[in-house]
């Protein structure tokens, strides 16, 4: 998936494929296991400071700073405070709400996230996460739109903005499968991170990069889509937004909550729990999306 269309937007502010379990970070054995064993090179900034969802960490290189017109500090303390109010608004759990994390993050130039980018050469994610709270950012695949030269510094903030929305929806869902989590498939962990992506940058105003996600979507969905095949394009990315978005629009967020409490109470996998709250077969709810995207 390397640069296609999306890796002007959303690409760069999806992504992640490890999004449920670390096992599911495809693994070199000396990529570092977490963001504070990255090295990073030349001057560096390590801070720490708390959030609404518990203590953050942040490391990044000063460089770094370069691509988005200021540290990156100020960008994830704005975007983590935007995530509380988009959880706070919607109607979940409270026990969710006031969770607690240990976040971990770590900002990483072109040399650092070559040395510890866990992924094939010929992909260029943004951002991967360890759940529950370990993500890795590369400054350098934000900042320079997947090596196609450097965004101007809004848009890189932007950009930045919305990945890391999409690995905060990751960190929620982990805790929405609780002791389920080894029973999770890529397509509705990629498909649920898009979609808070795409509440939190709504609600910041970010519309036109929520509208690509949904443009996305309205463009690649096709009925036939089998999720259990979710390759990781960029096409994939937005169908499987459009199908955690298709269950939110029949049945609100509490409908969607309750597909995560048979998960985790009953052990099944995401589309049987489907079935069991909404009654849909995989084919209807194919349908469902389709029909859903087709008003995006
Ligand atoms: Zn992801």
């Amino acid at each position: 998936m390397i640069a296609s269309v999306r890796t002007s937007l959303v690409f760069l502010s999806a992504f992640l494929m490890a999004s449920v379990a670390s096992t599911q970070v495809p693994g070199r054995s000396d990529t570092p296991k977490k963001p504070h064993e990255v090295q990073l090179a030349g001057a560096s900034r390590d801070f720490n400071f708390s959030t609404a969802f518990g203590g953050l960490r942040i490391r990044w290189q000063v460089a770094s700073s370069d691509y988005f017109g200021r540290e990156p500090y100020y960008v994830v303390k704005e975007s983590w405070e935007q995530a509380a109010r988009s959880l706070s608004r919607r109607q979940f759990p409270a026990a969710l709400r006031s969770s607690s994390f240990d976040w971990n993050l770590v900002f990483m130039d072109e040399a650092a996230t070559a040395r510890t980018y866990p992924f094939g050469a010929q992909d260029c994610h943004p951002a991967w996460i360890r759940p529950p709270a370990d993500i890795f950012v590369s400054a350098f695949y934000i900042g320079t739109a997947c090596r196609h030269g450097l965004l101007p510094e809004q848009e890189a903030r932007n950009r930045l903005k919305g990945t890391l929305y999409h690995e905060f929806g990751h960190a929620i869902e982990y805790q929405l499968l609780g002791d389920a989590v080894k029973q999770a498939e890529r397509y509705h962990s990629e498909g649920f991170a898009e979609w808070f992506e795409v509440q939190a940058l709504s609600d910041h105003g970010l519309n036109q990069y929520a509208s690509t996600i949904k443009q996305g979507a309205r463009k690649s969905f096709v009925e036939t889509w089998d999720p259990k095949r979710f390759t990781g394009s960029n096409e994939d990315y937005y169908r499987a937004y459009a199908l955690i978005e298709s269950i939110v629009k029949k049945r609100g967020l509490s409908g969607l909550l309750r597909v995560y409490t048979l998960i985790q109470r009953q052990g099944i996998p995401f589309d049987q729990a489907v079935s069991k709250e909404l009654g849909w077969t995989t084919g209807q709810w194919m349908r469902e999306a389709a029909q859903l995207s087709r008003q995006f």
